[in-house]
């Protein structure tokens, strides 16, 4: 079992009225996923999910609120869209997982308090240049979240591929790219 993996609460509320709200708020019948499992199978975070999406839709399904608006899951989805557009019964799902986090945040439930700042600082990241600026959101993420020494072993791992650049490069169409961010996720 890897980060906590599957821990249901059983002595949970069932919110019977959780699935009419999370398809009203993400306009998407999540009432129709039959757990193909295409969705899990196409994801590349499952192995760091604690629930793997298909589990997430039935749990949302069977109205287990607390756990699905706790989970790690709706803070690490990538919004890559590979769930999306493999379901057979068309349910946008990286929808769905935006919608969740925007309840998650509504309601209070936040699995961990540096899942959020890091969802923040790469929200913030983007509406500033448009794309992330990897360098200037590592240094955010890690004053508010305290951790400034762990994972400093990979710093010229990414420096030797290139991937960390210390100055940002904004593209054209960034108060676009901003507007967008605010409009779906309520950026800081
Ligand atoms: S791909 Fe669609 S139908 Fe299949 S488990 Fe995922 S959400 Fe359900
Ligand atoms: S959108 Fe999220 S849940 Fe769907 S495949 Fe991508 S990372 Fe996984």
């Amino acid at each position: 079992m890897k980060n906590g993996q599957n821990l249901l609460r059983i002595q949970e509320h069932y919110d019977t009225a959780f699935v009419q709200r999370v398809e009203q708020q993400s306009a998407q019948k999540v009432s129709q996923c039959y757990q193909c499992g295409n969705c899990t199978a196409s994801c590349a975070f499952t192995g760091d999910y604690d629930f793997p999406v298909n589990q997430i839709m039935r749990l949302i399904q069977l109205g287990c609120k607390e756990t699905v608006l706790g989970s790690r899951a709706i803070w690490l989805c990538g919004q890559c869209q590979a769930c999306t557009v493999r379901c057979p019964c068309t349910i946008d799902v990286a929808r769905v997982m935006a919608t969740l986090r925007s309840m998650a945040l509504e309601s209070g439930f936040v699995a961990d308090k540096n899942l959020r700042r890091f969802s923040d600082e790469f929200l913030r990241s983007v509406s500033l240049f448009g794309r992330v600026f990897e360098a200037g959101l590592l240094a955010a993420y890690k004053l508010r979240s305290g951790s400034v020494l762990s994972d400093l072993e990979l710093a010229p791992v990414l420096l030797k591929k290139g991937k960390l650049r210390f100055v940002p490069h904004a593209i054209e169409g960034r108060r676009e790219v901003a507007a967008l961010v605010k409009r779906f996720f309520d950026a800081p």
